[in-house]
């Protein structure tokens, strides 16, 4: 069985006065039944570390340098967000992608570099909505999937985040049908490239404008282990009606 996970992402907000959000949500997922991982900006990775020590929250960085040290000015390595106490990295993000011109390729390279330092890389995808009208999405996400996912991932260094980029902080979501589609696909793709057992190890996210009101259902759609949250991971409590969704999913 997959352990489901709910994983935020605060993207480019809070400062230290955020911490308080992050000890309100330890207070009240001191035992969760699922994991629980935020993603804050690197300025507070090791205060959010010190800030969860002790309890059931897991801290991870928002990208990494595919390399491991050298002349990248303002970028991070992996071993760096390990130091400040990150255990995971988002990678490829759609805005990662758009902002920075962010290539599968560069993105595998990051989770190679990811991986060497026993970090758990969350690897997104998603089409948009100029892609799934043309009737593309499978062939992008499949692609995506192909080129960004190391050969060497495994169910415990690698989580999949499904993120339609018509769908991020929009309020839009895709419909159950369409999320199923997608998901029942990348862990067929899995199975073909990594075999059943360790495919059916990795978990799969929705990503998306997920919020209290919609979790439910989505959460009871096949193959989806959990959730990547932007928006409504930013505040206690939003995100932890969310994760009780997730622990009743
Ligand atoms: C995200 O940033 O990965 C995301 C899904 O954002 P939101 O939940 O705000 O749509």
């Amino acid at each position: 069985m997959r352990r489901k996970l709910a994983a935020g992402n605060w993207k480019m907000n809070g400062t230290g006065a955020s911490l308080a959000e992050l000890a309100d949500l330890g207070e009240r997922h001191a035992d969760p039944a699922v994991d629980i991982l935020i993603c804050p900006p690197a300025t507070l990775l090791s205060r959010a570390a010190e800030a969860v020590q002790g309890g059931a929250i897991a801290i991870g960085a928002q990208d990494c340098h595919a390399e491991a040290a050298g002349a990248h000015t303002g970028d991070l390595s992996a071993a760096m967000l390990k130091d400040a106490g990150a255990s995971a990295v988002i990678l490829g993000h759609s805005e990662r992608r758009a902002d920075h011109s962010e290539s599968d390729a560069q993105v595998r390279a990051k989770a190679e570099a990811a991986f060497a330092e026993d970090l758990i890389a969350v690897i997104c995808l998603g089409e948009t909505l100029e892609q799934r009208e043309a009737g593309e999405t499978l062939k992008i996400v499949g692609d995506q999937l192909a080129a960004s996912v190391p050969d060497s991932a495994t169910a415990a260094n690698t989580v999949i985040a499904y993120e339609p980029v018509w769908a991020i902080g929009t309020g839009k979501v895709p419909t159950l049908e369409q999320i199923g589609e997608v998901h029942n696909f990348l862990r067929t793709e899995l199975v073909h490239r990594f075999g059943a057992e360790i495919a059916d190890g990795i978990r799969l996210l929705y990503g998306g404008s997920v919020k209290p009101g919609n979790a439910g259902e989505i959460f009871a759609v096949a193959n989806v282990d959990g959730a990547l949250v932007g928006g409504a991971s930013l505040k206690a409590a939003d995100f932890s009606p969310i994760i009780e969704t997730l622990e009743n999913a």
